[in-house]
């Protein structure tokens, strides 16, 4: 490989449709004949490398009953619902978060620059707010004590943290340009 060939980045596109799962009966009145309406596509952001960008592209189908004419929508079992991004980013932004005490500055900056996904801080925030609330931390701290003033997390100007991370993250004291 030459030097070009190295720096190109490479996007690899996923495709799931609704399609796959065509719907055997109209859910109103169960006849087998049903018809594509519409389709909206939507693009999805996977966890990529600093060389690979990862993207799936889904088209969501709406549906049409050949008798009744009801329209309807299925639920894809790999896409989740009403958000740009897959589950595996998700997680690895929140267990990095949650687990590890990393910053959310800091992880939403190597989303961006090492796994090309485009994520905004308040985004990856978000994200850490919902999992704090779904009572996840008994999971990520099970096998430590906490300590008396424990109250889940600690946040320091902007900056969301596991509050028993021991780690001295440079990025509580120093302000970072905030990636876009
Ligand atoms: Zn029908």
């Amino acid at each position: 490989m030459d030097k070009n060939q190295e720096d190109k980045l490479e996007v690899e596109i996923r495709e799931h449709s609704d399609a796959d799962f065509y719907p055997e009966n109209c859910p109103s009145c169960g006849c087998k004949e049903i018809n594509r309406k519409t389709y909206k596509i939507r693009t999805i952001q996977d966890l990529g490398t600093p060389m690979i960008c990862r993207r799936i592209r889904y088209e969501k189908v709406t549906f049409i009953c050949a008798k009744c004419k009801k329209t309807f929508t299925i639920r894809h079992p790999l896409i989740p619902k009403r958000t740009s991004f897959m589950p595996g980013v998700i997680k690895y932004a929140t267990l990095r978060i949650l687990k590890e005490g990393d910053s959310i500055r800091r992880v939403t900056k190597d989303l961006n620059n090492l796994h090309n996904v485009e994520v905004s801080i308040s985004e990856v925030k978000s994200w850490v707010d919902k999992e704090g609330k779904r009572g996840e931390l008994k999971v990520d701290f099970s096998d430590e004590v906490p300590p008396e003033d424990f109250s889940g997390f600690i946040s320091i100007d902007g900056t969301f943290k596991a509050a028993t991370t021991k780690k001295n993250d440079p990025n509580t004291s120093k302000k970072k340009e905030q990636p876009k």
